[in-house]
């Protein structure tokens, strides 16, 4: 709903170094997930204006590609520190937000510096390479090539609205030590917690112009942005869907898109069950399973099937359910409409035979964890990514099959194997295709300097701080033709 009723806080967007209202007049609505109420509002810009933000972000990332590593890391250091100065004030208001427990996300921030601190020395560290021309053809022994890395120009950066000032840092710090501007498109739910996360840019004093905040619906200028031709690079993570959208839309420019996933947890007859449930309960359940690698499914061997089944339902019937503001670790979902999806899963799921082992109770946005045994691969929820507090159970028996069900997925994030046999795991991890594989632990997407990498639909390019610095910058070769 956008409306121009300026009467809570309505946060500016923020262009050229200037904290702006839009010419639109238009605000959109930021509703709390669990205060069922709206805390503040942000800008609804128009075309004109994006048009303006890429703009200055050419005009800055000139001046920018000369300045020094050092020189860069000055602000870079400065805006983590900025970040922790106001660590509390940000964790408060990503949980009035996205609706994350208060510890969490103080959690999120103190990762975020640490990000960006990590990027910062990772930048300073990386360095080109030369090689001699050697025997081919045409006189190449007399030629040298030096191989720089350069940045790209404008990199355009949407995160989603689960970790608004992690995922959004993950992709505008090393874009800035890469040498580039940025245009930030923060997801909608997870806007002001990205202006806050820019204001503490501003107070670094980063120059004008190098970082662009424009929000808006990414229904309504996600297009626009994406197809702009003063855009040359796109970090985007969130839905399948969403990027599949995005991808057709943008051509002839890089892309690294992180999106979702149905992260299998494969259990084996000699893991140890306990060990086990104890990651797969973390992993499924922390903050109400709304992360791209929670485990969204278990693979277990029909012998210890009945076993772990119980293990596991004593653990989800521990876990705390209720507002983020309690430190509860299953909470209102996003919005009403994701909570409608999920429940739509688990009653096809009841429909087609699966049995409700505890849960299945929903009040307004909130489900009650759930966990779902014998669900077969008729069933949506075998396949599809709930985004919610839901866990289904599909027997298996053999690991040829748990390996066959987890590749038929469209998604390919990560997978974990719990087993006491390293070697089997090895070999069971070098078949799945998946991004990444953990072996007994839960998936995740740290450290941030380990690759993350989503294959199939769960992306494309890679993440991870190393990784982003090369997918914002690229290489240029000089040759140096030495006289006989
Ligand atoms: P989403 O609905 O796909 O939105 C992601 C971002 O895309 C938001 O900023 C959104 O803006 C923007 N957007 C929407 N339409 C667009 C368009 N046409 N052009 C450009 N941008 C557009 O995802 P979400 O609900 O925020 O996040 C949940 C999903 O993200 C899950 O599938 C999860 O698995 C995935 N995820 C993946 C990773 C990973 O690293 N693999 C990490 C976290 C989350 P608006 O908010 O304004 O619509």
């Amino acid at each position: 709903m956008t409306t121009n009723v300026l009467t809570l806080s309505a946060y500016e967007f923020y262009i050229n170094g200037e904290w702006k209202e839009s010419q639109s007049g238009q605000t959109i609505d930021i509703k709390s997930p669990y205060l069922y109420e709206v805390i503040g509002r942000v800008q609804a810009i128009t075309k004109e204006e994006v048009d303006e933000a890429i703009y200055f972000a050419r005009e800055a990332q000139k001046d920018w590609a000369e300045t020094s590593l050092q020189d860069r890391a000055k602000y870079l250091y400065k805006w983590a520190d900025e970040l922790i100065d106001m660590q509390d004030e940000l964790a408060e208001i990503i949980m009035k937000e996205v609706g994350k427990s208060y510890k969490d996300a103080k959690n999120e921030v103190a990762r975020t510096a640490d990000f960006i601190r990590y990027t910062i020395e990772e930048a300073l560290h990386m360095h080109g390479e030369s090689m001699r021309g050697d025997s081919f053809p045409g006189g190449s022994q007399s030629k040298i090539a030096i191989i720089q890395r350069v940045p790209l120009g404008v990199v355009l950066a949407i995160p989603p609205f689960n970790y608004p000032v992690n995922l959004a840092a993950a992709k505008v710090a090393p874009a800035l030590m890469a040498g580039n501007a940025v245009i930030f498109k923060p997801a909608t739910q997870g806007a002001i917690s990205g202006t806050k996360m820019v204001e503490a840019l501003h107070r670094a004093e980063l120059p004008k112009g190098l970082v662009n905040l424009v929000t808006g619906r990414g229904s309504v200028i996600g297009d626009y942005l994406v197809e702009h031709k003063g855009i040359d690079m796109i970090s985007f993570t969130g839905g399948t869907n969403t990027g599949l959208h995005l991808a057709k839309k943008a051509t002839m420019v890089p892309l690294v898109l992180e999106l979702g996933g149905k992260d299998p947890g494969i259990v084996r007859e000699d893991a140890d069950l306990y060990e086990a449930a104890k990651h797969i309960i973390s992993g499924a359940f922390s903050y109400s399973g709304q992360r791209c690698t929670a485990i969204k499914r278990v693979l277990v061997h029909e012998k210890v099937a009945d076993e772990l089944v119980g293990i596991l339902k004593e653990e989800v019937e521990k876990l705390s359910v209720g507002s983020p503001e309690n430190g509860n670790t299953v909470v209102p979902l996003i919005d009403e409409q994701s909570a409608d999806f999920v429940q739509i899963l688990i009653a096809d799921a009841i429909g087609k035979g699966a049995a409700v082992i505890t849960g299945n109770k929903r009040e307004h946005n909130l489900i009650y964890p759930t966990l779902l045994d014998y669900v077969t691969e008729e069933m949506r929820v075998a396949w599809e990514e709930p985004f919610g507090p839901v866990l289904p159970i599909i027997r298996v028996s053999s690991d040829e099959e748990a390996i066959k069900i987890a590749n038929e997925s469209e998604f390919g994030l990560q997978a974990s194997i719990f087993t006491k046999d390293i070697n089997k795991a090895f070999v069971m991890a070098d078949k799945i295709e998946t991004g990444s594989v953990q072996i007994n632990g839960r998936t995740e997407r740290g450290p941030d300097h380990f690759p993350f990498i989503g294959v199939k639909g769960s992306g494309m390019g890679a993440q991870g701080i190393r990784k982003s610095l090369e997918s914002m910058t690229r290489e240029k070769v000089t040759v140096l033709n030495i006289g006989e």
